[in-house]
């Protein structure tokens, strides 16, 4: 009974907002009420006026009260008029039913008494009767074009749905009145390739179907829940879900509207197989304002579009707005590589006494408004697209042309270092990419370091073992990167055929927090020397931790305390003013 009733109020909300559309015509009841009292007033004038032979003094001019009778008259028939024009059926009813009473009243007067005077009466009686309904007639044309005009503002003429226009409408009173609510996108999948093979038409007679199917749904109230659905354009629809028992009961509805689409749709001789993409989010648990509780509905949905699931029902949840970032990184960084936009800083190392040993080259990308993207941004974004070699290639073949030109002209015995990802590693065009370039730049091999982590071993220890063997054989240098991190650790380093060790960050800045931090740090260190490796602690950016490096032997360091990531003139500055 309750449930009736807030369906009936729902309803009622949306029908008012409808008439707000429309422009209103109808006067207020009070209005109607005056205009009948100032009728009778009018009337009863008039009957006592009528029949007077009495005269009446306007300063010179003597009026007899009979003429007055007429005036009032005129008046009453106004109010009528003026009823059934502004008062709706109410008015109309009214003014019809007091002329009808009051034609057979002057008949009586004229026939029973002999009262001639009241003749005009009655033509004017039968003028504004006809008045009346003409006037009707003309409002009710009026209306029923209105209520055509309401339907059209908020039904959808394919599917004969409520349209998105009504189900914001109902958003927009649910919140109001504070009430939890769920909103679900619901998206046909592969509903162009319908329209594309069959025809505009039978994808109609598809749509219509869903609907018809829905509806049945919505009208049950799954659950004890309330259902709106709305047709939002396309193969689009809208579903809001409300009066639920728990945040479960709304996916248990949902995954009914799912189920309808499991038997085929038969149309025109054709069987087709239909399913949706549904995604939702619940406010206020997962969005509190209109747009976000309905755009996140629609993160979901696309969601679980994406990741062609045979689950087609998700929840919205926080992760999916990093997806959404994600996406957007994605298309930049391919955007980037389609136009030649990535570009390097080179990272000076040094040895302890401060003499340059070489750079690495880092990858940068600005974006389009000139701010820069991270490479932990970009570098993931990459490796997620198998867009990391693109990356890894432009930056070793830009830096290789810059470097090999830089030592040709100041014939520094100095060493780059190029980041290569593991997967592009792998790949078989590596080594005669390197090679090439190699030969193009003019660099000695002995001069060039791949950089390479940990997660090499992960994969196919043997075949990565071969590889850096063969790398290792064309003179080429190889460094562990960010050692101690991964994969790990030492058991590791024998049979990694590498030449230096670069010790990871996160351990220099510990080193000096606490004795066995630093005891770790010595460890390495001595470890690699024992197995004759080189080793370039990264990330230094402390006096104390300098000294205590030292203090252990460390070969090399890379940090911001000596040096950040330069662009290539300032390195060519360094190089040349060292020498
Ligand atoms: P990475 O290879 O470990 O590079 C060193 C990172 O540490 C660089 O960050 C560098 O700017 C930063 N760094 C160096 N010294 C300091 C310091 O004293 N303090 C602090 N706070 N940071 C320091 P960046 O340039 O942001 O690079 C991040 C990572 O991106 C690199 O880590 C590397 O894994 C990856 N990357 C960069 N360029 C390439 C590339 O061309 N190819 C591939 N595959 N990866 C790249
Ligand atoms: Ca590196
Ligand atoms: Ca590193």
């Amino acid at each position: 009974m309750e449930k009736k009733d807030e369906v009936k109020k729902e309803t009622r909300v949306l029908e008012k907002t409808l008439q707000d559309l429309a422009r209103r015509r109808t006067a207020p009841v009070f209005v109607f009420v005056i205009l009948l009292v100032l009728y009778f007033a009018a009337s009863i004038t008039v009957s006592l006026t009528a029949g007077s032979q009495k005269i009446v003094m306007f300063g010179d001019n003597a009026i007899s009260v009979y003429t007055f009778a007429g005036i009032f008259s005129s008046v009453a028939n106004l109010c009528i008029i003026l009823m059934a024009v502004f008062c709706g059926k109410l008015g109309f009813i009214a003014s019809v039913g007091v002329m009808l009473i009051q034609l057979p009243m002057i008949l009586v007067g004229i026939f029973a008494r002999g009262n001639l005077t009241s003749l005009p009466g009655i033509f004017g009686n039968i003028l504004t009767i006809i008045a009346i309904i003409a006037i009707y007639r003309d409002n009710r044309k009026i209306d029923d074009y209105q209520k055509k005009l309401r339907e059209h503002a908020t039904t959808d003429i394919l599917t004969g749905l409520p349209n998105g226009f009504a189900g914001t409408e109902l958003v927009n009173e649910l919140l109001k009145r504070g009430k939890p609510f769920a909103a679900c996108t619901i998206d046909v999948n592969n509903f162009k390739s319908i329209n594309d093979t069959m025809g505009f038409d039978i994808g109609n007679k598809v749509l219509i179907e869903l609907a018809t199917r829905w509806r049945k749904i919505v009208d049950e109230g799954p659950f004890g829940t309330m259902n709106f659905l709305s047709r939002i354009n396309g193969d689009e629809f809208s579903l809001f879900i409300w009066d639920f028992d728990s945040e479960d009961t709304v996916g248990e509805t949902i995954r009914l509207y799912r189920s309808a689409l499991e038997e085929k749709i038969h149309v025109e001789g054709y069987d087709i197989f239909i399913d949706a993409s549904f995604g939702y989010a619940i406010c206020p648990t997962d969005a509190d304002d209109r747009d976000s509780v309905i755009s996140n509905s629609v993160a979901a949905m696309k969601e679980i579009k994406r990741i062609n699931s045979s689950e087609h029902v998700l929840r919205f949840t926080e992760d999916l707005l990093k997806n959404r970032n994600t996406l957007v990184i994605d298309n930049k960084v391919r955007k980037a590589l389609e136009n030649d936009r990535f570009y390097f800083n080179l990272q000076p190392q040094y040895d302890m006494s401060h003499k340059l040993r070489g750079f690495e080259a880092l990858a940068r990308l600005k974006d389009e408004d000139g701010s820069s993207i991270p490479p932990d941004d970009f570098i993931p974004a990459a490796e997620r697209i198998g867009a990391i070699d693109g990356i890894d290639f432009m930056i070793y073949r830009k830096a290789s042309s810059f470097f090999g030109e830089l030592i040709r002209k100041t014939g520094a015995d100095i060493t780059l270092s190029i980041n290569v990802s593991v997967k592009h590693l792998m790949k078989s065009v590596f080594i005669d990419e390197i090679r090439d370039l190699l030969k193009e730049s003019g660099i000695p091999a002995r001069q060039l370091e791949i950089e390479i982590t940990e997660s090499i071993w992960i994969e196919s220890p043997e075949k990565a073992a071969e590889r850096l063997k063969k790398i290792k054989n064309m003179g080429i240098r190889i460094a562990i990167d960010d050692f101690g991190t991964g994969y790990s650790s030492l058991s590791y380093l024998n049979s990694f055929p590498s030449d230096i060790l670069k010790i990871d960050k996160s351990f220099i800045d510990q080193m000096n927090t606490g004795d066995s931090s630093k005891k770790y740090v010595e460890a390495i260190i001595s470890l690699a020397h024992v197995m004759d490796f080189e080793v370039i602690a990264e990330g230094v950016e402390e006096p104390d931790q300098l000294e205590t490096l030292r203090s252990i032997n460390c070969d090399y360091i890379q940090g911001f305390i000596w040096g950040k990531p330069l662009p290539q003139e300032e390195a060519e500055r360094l190089v040349t003013g060292a020498g």
